[in-house]
Order: structure tokens, then C-alpha cells, then sequence
């Protein structure tokens, strides 16, 4: 455990994650108690006349201590009147005085945002030549030189990808399928193993009378609710959502069916909520419909012709490993075989756009565990490759029972990601998107790589906030852009003149049938605001 000490609460945020960084998620604490580091932090101000702290000019004075009787001590100049560039110096110097004592230099330097590449595009939107912003980044944020040319890569990819956008007018679509085959030891989405809610159809209780409306009562009783129970209520949500008033002058430009795995659902099911979307949405603008068919085992020919008949262009079949043995450990439930199978099917369907799923640092799995996973993707050359380095998430049964797996928990490295780097330009695949996470240990990140023409623009658009996505299903949450309408409360997000509210649906999936038009309503309530 770390002891961090402050004589002034300001920027604890920035100073966590830089310890966690270093010390690869050490928990943080505030009392001395059990502690092996100390880091005391020391704001002193270069006046004594009592102005507010943030109008005065000032030091912060860093002081390591270990148990073993180290100290040390780093101290910059910082200005306090401007909050935001007074970051960089703190980082800075902290960054200096951990990497001095562990021993450690880290490949993002002091940067600790999930999105890195922002720094870059706001640089070139400014017309900043790429020379000047690889200095910036390798000299203001200390980051290696092939961290710096990555972001700047990714951020002209990303201008090149939205030249066409209208992001007032075009909005994206996202629906969620919480169903899985297993759960996956590292999830911490919304997904339940879809067995738990394959017990048949039951029908809707509307349009049914009383006498069977009472019989769905008592099987839901006995039963709980189904798979079917969820497309009903789905569709229902789907349709009202599409009626909406709001959304008639815009246009809908991508769909994403995630979850979950979509593919789960058997291929009727996949055919009603596709369907569904086509009729009530205008499908004219569509320029994307992705459908994630992440696990292997849950892909059939008969589904992916359904897919391929109702005009899904890119999917989605995630390895995650090739070692059959991780594949058990966590908790996947399908092999190597299946894996290879499925997306041999998949090209056979006529698929040309199939992205696959990888992640680094996975339990047990070193460098060669990632190079031979690499070496089966490359024999499959996938349009796109997107890369995860393994988050551990608070909801994830991975950190509820991390003593079990604790010592097979090696991290993400630099290196395999290099690895993944040089096996995507191999493929001709470049990066297109990139961000990174809290909870990764090592602050790596995740990238995306795809060939030209083959990106997927709504796993950009996601991260980059700039266009509304209405999304339905257990768990989905929907992003409005309130443009010309700051709102300093802090229950938005909000940067410049733009301003992001969220709408969100309940996760669990009974309470989701259940309260499906309580979901609805929420959605109106917003479409209200934005009609005022
Ligand atoms: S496939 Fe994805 S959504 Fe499903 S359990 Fe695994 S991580 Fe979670």
C-alpha cells in the first residue's frame, strides 16, 4: 500500500494514477498504517497576502520514502492560476522521481488520460507540424518517440475518416444483447449466460387477455423471464425510440448491434430485432452495421446468412487467445478449432469485412503465448484487428477472486504490443483508434488497426463524443451533444461549448422487461429537452 499525504487536496486524481501507474495498481491509501511507500506532497504558495489558492504562483514539493529507509525529494515551479497547465510541471516532476526509483520508464510518460491522441488532433486542427507535436509529446509528456507517432498516425487517420460527417444532423444506433454463452472471467458488461433464459416462449402479455396473461405470470413465476421476453420487450423500445419526433430530420449513419454477444441470440431471434430496426428506422444513410458475433462457439452458418440476407457488413469474431488452455482458464468456453472454424464460415457467408478481438496480458499468458496467437491470426488475415490490454474491472470475477489468480497475472507489456503492431502493418492494417483505461495495469492501451476502408467509424465515434447514439437493450446508454449549451453542473460532462448527457437503461435484464417503459420515458424526457 502507498501513503499519500497532502497538505492541500488539489489534482489527487493526477497523482493516484501516476502511482498506480509505476506500482501496477497498488491500492492508495491515506492512512500510514500497512504502508511500504510514502508520498508526501507539498503545495507551498510565493505570496503571503490570502488571495485564493487559485490566483497565486507556488512549488509542489514531492518527498519518496520507503520502508527501507530511501528518501527522496523533487520540487517544480507551478501556476496555479491556470489549473490545467499547472498538470504538466506536477506530472512531470513526479513522473522524474518515480521512474528514478523504480527503475522504470513508462511508454505514455506522464500522460494519464484515456485518450492520449486528443493532444494530437487539436495540435493538427491548429496546423502544429508533426515534428513540433512528437516534441510535444516526447519532451512535455515524456513519452517514447513510437507512443508520440502512433497518436499522430491514429489522429490524421481519424480526420481523414470524419471529412464527411455531419454530426448535427447524423446520429448512430446502438443496441445491446446481455446474453453470453459463459461469462468470461474478465467481463464487467452487461451480459448473463444465455441459458439461464432459453426456457421458450411465453408471448407478450398485451393483446393476450387476462386468462393469459395470467398463465405468463405464473411461468414467469416458475421460470423468470426468456430470451424472448427480452426481444419483445427490445422491440417495443426499438420501435418507440424510432417514433421519436426529434430524430425524424436526422439521420441515422451506423448501427452497432453489441452486447453481450448478439450472435447468441438463436437466428430467428437475430432476425426479428434486425428487422425490427429496418422498419422502423430510415435505413437509407446507414453507411455501417456491425454486428459483434464475439464468441466462436455461439456462430452458426444459418445466423450468419441471416446477417448477411438482412445487410450486416462487419463482424466481429474475437479470439481473444489462441491457447486452448487460457481459453478454458478464462472461462470461455469454446477452442482454438472453433475459433478458426467460425471465421472460415464466416468468409465462406461472404463476409468481407471480419474484425477480430485479441487481449494482452491475459492470465498465465507471457510474450510467446501473444506471438503465438499472433502468428494463428495472421494465418486468418482478418480486415481488422483490435487489441485490448487486460483491464481489471471492479464487477469483473477476475478481481472479485484475484487471490486465485494473482500470481498468473503477469500484465500487459510494451513489448506485446509492439508485437501486435508489427503483426497488424504485416496485415496492411493501420491504427484508427486508440484510448486507454484506469484499470489497466501499466496504463497500456487499446488499439484499433484496420485495413483502409474497413474501420469501423462507431468504435471512433464513441470515444470522440461528437455525435448523438441512441442506444436500447439492458445496459445501453445513450450520448446526446447539446452543442452551443455549456452546463457548468457537475452532473454533465462538459468541455468548450458542448454538452454531454447521458441516458441510461438498467442493466439487470428483468428489471429491464419489467421496467421497459419506464426506459422509454427517460429517452422522451430527453427528446423534450432537446426539442425546447
Ligand atoms: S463475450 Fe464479452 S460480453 Fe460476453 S462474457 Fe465475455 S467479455 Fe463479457
Amino acid at each position: 500500500m502507498i501513503y499519500l499525504e497532502q497538505n492541500i487536496d488539489l489534482y489527487n486524481n493526477d497523482i493516484r494514477v501516476m502511482l498506480q501507474a509505476f506500482f501496477d495498481n497498488e491500492k492508495v491509501v491515506l492512512t500510514k498504517e500497512g504502508t511500504r511507500i510514502t508520498l508526501q506532497v507539498l503545495f507551498t504558495y510565493d505570496t503571503d497576502v490570502e488571495v485564493p489558492v487559485m490566483q497565486r504562483g507556488g512549488y509542489v514539493t514531492f518527498t519518496l520514502k520507503d520502508v527501507n529507509g530511501y528518501e527522496a525529494s523533487k520540487t517544480c515551479v507551478i501556476d496555479f492560476m491556470n489549473k490545467s497547465l499547472a498538470k504538466n510541471p506536477i506530472k512531470g516532476s513526479l513522473y522524474e522521481m518515480l521512474s528514478a526509483y523504480t527503475g522504470k520508464e513508462l511508454p505514455w510518460g506522464s500522460l494519464t488520460g484515456v485518450r492520449p491522441t486528443k493532444i494530437a488532433t487539436e495540435c493538427l486542427e491548429k496546423g502544429r507540424s508533426e515534428d513540433e507535436i512528437r516534441k510535444l509529446y516526447t519532451s512535455v509528456y515524456l513519452t517514447t518517440e513510437q507512443k508520440a507517432d502512433i497518436c499522430i498516425e491514429v489522429a490524421k487517420k481519424e480526420q481523414k475518416l470524419f471529412a464527411g460527417f455531419d454530426y448535427e444532423n447524423e446520429y448512430c444506433i446502438y443496441v445491446g444483447i446481455p446474453f453470453c454463452p459463459t461469462r468470461c472471467l474478465y467481463c464487467s458488461f452487461t451480459s448473463y449466460p444465455i441459458a439461464a433464459y432459453e426456457h421458450g416462449d411465453i408471448g407478450a402479455v398485451d393483446d393476450q387477455g387476462a386468462e393469459k396473461a395470467n398463465q405468463k405470470k405464473e411461468k414467469v413465476r416458475q421460470q423468470g423471464y426468456s430470451v424472448d421476453d427480452y426481444i419483445d420487450a427490445l422491440c417495443h423500445e426499438i420501435e418507440a425510440v424510432a417514433g421519436s419526433k426529434v430524430y425524424s430530420n436526422k439521420r441515422p449513419v451506423a448501427i452497432y448491434i453489441g452486447g453481450g454477444t448478439p450472435s447468441a441470440l438463436n437466428a430467428g431471434q437475430l432476425r426479428t430485432v434486425i428487422e425490427k430496426l429496418k422498419s422502423a428506422f430510415d435505413m437509407r444513410y446507414i453507411r455501417e452495421f456491425c454486428v459483434e458475433c464475439g464468441r466462436p462457439d455461439s456462430i452458426t452458418e444459418e445466423k450468419l446468412s441471416v446477417l448477411k440476407e438482412l445487410g450486416v457488413e462487419r463482424i466481429s469474431i474475437n479470439p481473444q487467445t489462441m491457447s486452448d488452455e487460457t481459453l478454458k482458464l478464462i472461462g470461455r468456453a469454446h477452442t482454438v478449432a472453433q475459433t478458426k472454424e467460425a471465421f472460415k464460415v464466416a468468409r465462406n457467408a461472404g463476409f468481407s469485412n471480419i474484425n477480430m478481438d485479441m487481449i494482452v496480458g491475459l492470465p498465465g499468458e507471457d510474450i510467446e503465448d501473444v506471438r503465438h496467437t499472433l502468428s494463428e491470426i495472421e494465418k486468418l488475415a482478418p480486415d481488422s484487428l483490435t487489441v485490448h490490454s487486460l483491464a481489471i474491472k471492479r464487477a469483473a470475477n477476475l478481481n472479485i477472486e484475484m487471490e486465485k489468480y494473482h500470481s498468473l497475472i503477469k500484465g500487459s507489456t510494451n513489448e506485446m504490443l509492439m508485437a501486435v503492431d508489427e503483426c497488424a502493418r504485416r496485415l496492411n492494417l493501420e491504427p484508427y483508434y486508440l484510448y486507454r483505461q484506469k484499470n489497466i495495469p501499466g496504463k497500456l492501451e487499446n488499439i484499433g488497426y484496420a485495413k483502409a476502408g474497413k474501420e469501423c467509424f462507431y468504435n471512433v465515434l464513441i470515444m470522440e463524443e461528437k455525435m448523438d447514439i441512441l442506444a436500447m437493450g439492458a445496459g445501453a446508454s445513450s450520448k446526446f451533444i447539446f452543442r452551443n449549451s455549456p452546463d457548468t453542473s457537475a452532473k454533465f460532462k462538459t468541455t468548450d461549448n458542448v454538452r454531454i448527457e447521458r441516458v441510461e437503461n438498467v442493466k439487470n435484464v428483468d428489471q429491464y422487461i419489467e421496467r421497459i417503459d419506464e426506459m422509454i420515458e427517460r429517452k422522451e424526457r430527453m427528446f423534450a429537452l432537446i426539442s425546447e
